[in-house]
């Protein structure tokens, strides 16, 4: 699949419709549980090659240029056996499809050039991803089809079988995004099939040291992007769904707003139309019912576990420490450190924003930064090296 597959193209032509469609309806679905002979069956304007919108790690298109022709000669095999009247390839607006341009002219495939496939257009056609293109003249050229998927950004292929973390270190890991899913380290030992790819291709690691809400708030305000904003479901979920996972980092939500997410998303899940609106779903359903706990502690505990979110951290003078240089005061933005020279400097916990520009300048790396209770300090300005704890 990683290779260029110039042989399939000679069967694509030349091998009887009826032979192709039997050979060939055994190729996956990229995505999907299913396999390409559930969709041979019925009527279609034209088969129609193309990334779903919701990838937004884009690594499939790496197969374009390892395998154009692979590419094209799934595309006009399924044509074929599928007796559809047109075929058409869609790129994303992208440099480094020159060999898959090239391909589809020697073949008389029409290209479309567009970042968003609007898939009610296609309605009445059978839009099948590349991948499952590239399955397909897998086996056209006697080779078995594996899974691509992007792993660190680069794309590996996966035995149908084989675990999914095969690929992966699996130490200090606190969850596993798939596409736009969250799921929790245990998905590596599972089987690799091309359903687990639904709402994208990357598996990338979330290391213990992440937060899973920042994680995931990353990952909606990605969707966002490619949100085309046609149904009001999809564009109100995404937007409501990067203000819950927002809100949570910056210790403004309540547990009530995880219930309205999970109404969101269930509803979402089954309304939306293309891969975006269900891969935003998903995001939030995987860390809903994965990583509840998490969210719980940033709501109801006050806490990010990871202590990533500046939110919930406090920011102190470590009295034994501080020599009174008054650095740190004239960095603060806010005005609110208290000091003289040769006096330890106080931190107006109530009126500081934890922006952390006074630890960055204390020369005694006297000022910490905390999420648990904050140690006995001085109350009034006291002389550096006075102060008993
Ligand atoms: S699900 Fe979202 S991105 Fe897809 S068509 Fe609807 S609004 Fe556009
Ligand atoms: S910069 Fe550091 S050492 Fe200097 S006054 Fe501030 S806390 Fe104390
Ligand atoms: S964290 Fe920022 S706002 Fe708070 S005391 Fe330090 S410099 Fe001032």
């Amino acid at each position: 699949m990683l290779g260029d597959n110039t042989a399939a193209l000679e069967s694509a032509l030349s091998l009887p419709a009826e032979t192709l469609r039997e050979k060939i309806s055994s190729a996956y679905l990229y995505g999907a549980e299913a396999t390409l002979g559930s969709v041979l069956g019925g009527r279609c304007r034209a088969v129609v090659g193309a990334l779903p919108n919701a990838d937004a790690d884009g690594a499939p298109a790496t197969l374009a240029s390892l395998n154009p022709h692979g590419l094209i000669a799934g595309l006009l095999a399924v044509k074929r056996a599928c007796g559809a009247p047109e075929a058409l390839l869609v790129l994303p607006r992208e440099e480094g499809f020159a060999p898959l341009l090239q391909a589809a002219a020697q073949a008389d495939i029409p290209v479309e050039v567009r970042d968003f496939l609007d898939v009610r257009a296609h309605k009445d056609d059978l839009v099948l991803h590349w991948a499952t293109l590239a399955a397909v003249s897998d086996i056209l050229a006697g080779n078995p089809p594996e899974i691509p998927a992007a792993v660190g950004g680069r794309l590996v292929e996966i035995a149908p079988g084989k675990a999914i973390g095969s690929n992966l270190p699996a130490e200090n890991l606190k969850a596993v995004r798939i596409g736009s899913t969250f799921y929790t380290p245990a998905v590596l030992g599972e089987p690799a099939r091309p359903g687990l790819f639904a709402t994208g291709s990357a598996i990338e690691p979330v290391s213990n040291d992440a937060c899973i809400v920042q994680a995931a708030f990353e990952q909606v305000m990605k969707l966002r992007q490619k949100c085309c904003g046609k149904c009001v479901l999809c564009r109100e979920g995404l937007f409501q769904f990067g203000e819950i996972f927002r809100g949570v980092t910056e210790a403004k939500s309540a547990l009530s707003e995880l219930a309205l997410a999970g109404e969101i998303g269930a509803a979402l899940i089954d309304a939306a139309v293309c891969s975006v609106g269900k891969a935003a779903s998903s995001c939030m359903l995987s860390v809903l019912e994965g990583f509840g706990e998490e969210l719980k502690s940033h709501i109801q505990g006050k806490k990010c576990p990871s202590g990533r979110c500046q939110a919930f951290a406090r920011y102190y003078v470590n009295p034994m420490k501080c020599r009174g240089c008054g650095v740190c005061i004239e960095a603060c933005p806010e005005n609110c450190i208290e000091g003289a020279p040769g006096y330890i400097s106080m931190i107006d916990d109530a009126a500081c924003t934890k922006c952390g520009k006074c630890a960055e300048v204390c020369p005694e790396g006297a000022i910490a930064r905390t999420q648990n209770r904050i140690p006995n300090l001085p109350r009034r300005l006291t002389k550096v090296g006075r102060f008993r704890r």
